[in-house]
């Protein structure tokens, strides 16, 4: 069922939304997550704060599945957090759901996480020998766990020694009864955002969520700051180790909503230019141009304005797949994909076709994709991708394939073709995709999937080696 919802691609990790001191923060956040949806879709949480006591809901499902008038009027105060989960680390049940919180000594706190530590299983361990009970698989309540042992003398020291010490991709909402702490790693993996609304402050994983609450983008949130927000106003801390950025560049191929600024960048003008990129670095005779709906389309439009091929709705997408399907008991061909999407054959008969899609992960699917528009009479099917080749799992919050299923990481191009029954197969290069998304202006990308080499070392049993650490590199 899972693959019918994503096909053959990379998951989205997770989303967060927070505010502090707006009188209907729990209905806000219910609609910054709605917003931020396509960034999770297994489980859902939001936890206010009344100034004195925390209230959490939490469940599995969509956010309008989860949170009804009811549900919301049962989380006061001006003050919330709330999280979109789709699991990279930990397993996939309600426990597991976000924000997570504890009462310790030092009150109550939740915490919600968008990234990875690519250790917290060997400090999971370790936590677990001296006595620490865990109730979720989470990578996330190793933080919890290290933040109530800390001993420094408040929370915010608390933090900066918890995450100097805590290597990983993480950007992170903190809500206590009185605060609110926003932390992003020293890298900055994963995307976060500052932005404000009648006096109240909203943080948000991309801003697309700022727009349907009517919120304005300010800023995004630094690599390594430490933001605290509270009755006094806003503090804000650089208290990590300065670290080159690595910025994760698949938020602007996939994950990200076109209609989003991610790291100040709009993703539309990225995946545009990726399409023209595209278009440069791989040409070829055709007639038509074809996204693969609904994240290839911004690339395909790029792709026909650069080479003159007209451009063409030609696969249609249908985005009212449940989260419960009924499968049919007799097998019929192709049938998971023609759920999701079905060719336009009036478009594609007689026609060469200039398929493009954002990204091309074990081949299955794309090769069930020409099957069907071979099937609807194209003379000829071109496949393009606005990526280079995959060829690394992440360890940053994304759930990858293990290398042994990364198509790429195992066949050559012309083999990839032959398997999928492409005419032609072209990818983006890694500087024409570095040069689409802003590295010439200045922005610093994490690669790792498409370079193998990992900004932030990673665990090498996860990467199918021996031994513990992988050799490490920075970020292009
Ligand atoms: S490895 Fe790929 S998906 Fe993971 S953070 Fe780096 S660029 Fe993003």
């Amino acid at each position: 069922m899972d693959w019918l919802l994503t096909g053959d691609k990379l998951r989205e990790e997770c989303g967060l939304f927070g505010i502090w001191g707006h009188p209907e923060a729990a209905r806000l956040v219910y609609l910054g997550l709605y917003a931020l949806q396509h960034r999770g879709q297994e489980s859902v949480g939001i936890v206010t704060s009344d100034g004195e006591r925390l209230q959490a809901v939490r469940g599995m499902g969509h956010v309008n599945e989860v949170f009804t008038e009811a549900v919301l009027d049962r989380l006061p105060g001006p003050y919330a957090i709330g999280h979109v989960r789709y699991s990279t680390a930990g397993a996939v049940s309600v426990n597991e759901a976000q924000p997570l919180s504890i009462k310790c000594h030092r009150g109550e706190i939740a915490i919600c996480h968008n990234g990875n530590f690519p250790f917290a299983d060997a400090l999971r361990a370790e936590l677990e020998r001296e006595g620490a009970i865990f109730s979720s698989t989470s990578d996330t309540e190793v933080v919890l766990h290290k933040l109530a042992r800390s001993r420094q003398p408040n929370l915010q020291q608390a933090i900066a020694e918890v995450f100097r010490e805590l290597e990983g991709a993480y950007s992170i909402l903190i809500l206590t009864p009185d605060s609110l702490f926003v932390v992003r790693d020293p890298r900055g993996f994963r995307p976060l955002c500052l932005g404000e609304l009648g006096g109240a402050y909203v943080v948000a994983s991309e801003t697309c969520a700022f727009d349907l609450i009517g919120a304005t983008y300010v800023r995004d949130i630094a690599p390594g700051e430490v933001l605290v927000i509270n009755r006094q106003g806003t503090h804000t801390d650089h208290p990590l180790p300065r670290q080159t950025p690595a910025f994760c560049i698949f938020e602007h191929v996939y994950f990200g909503r076109p209609d989003s600024r991610i790291y100040g960048r709009s993703v539309n003008k990225s995946r545009h230019k990726m399409g023209k990129q595209l278009a440069r670095e791989q040409p070829v005779e055709a007639d038509i141009v074809v996204p693969v709906p609904d994240s290839g389309v911004a690339a395909a439009i790029g792709y026909a304005a650069q080479s003159g091929i007209s451009f063409r709705f030609g696969l249609v997408r249908n985005h009212y797949i449940g989260r419960t399907f009924i499968e049919p008991t007799q097998s019929i061909r192709n049938f998971g994909v023609k759920v999701k999407l079905n060719p336009v054959r009036d478009l594609i008969e007689g026609r060469r076709v200039v398929l493009v899609d954002d990204s091309l992960v074990r081949g299955t699917t794309s090769r069930k994709i020409i099957e069907m528009i071979r099937q609807a009479g194209a003379q000829e099917v071109h496949l393009r991708i606005s990526c280079p080749p995959t060829i690394s799992p992440c360890y940053y919050g994304v759930d990858t394939p293990s290398h042994a299923e990364l198509i790429a990481a195992n066949q050559s191009t012309e083999e990839i073709r032959r398997f999928i029954n492409a005419d032609s197969l072209g990818y983006l290069s890694q500087e024409g995709l570095l040069a689409a998304c802003g590295a010439d202006e200045g922005l610093q990308f994490c690669m790792a999937c498409y370079t193998g080499k990992y900004p932030l070392p990673v665990p090498l049993h996860a990467a199918g080696r021996s031994g513990e650490r992988a050799s490490t590199a920075g970020a292009r």
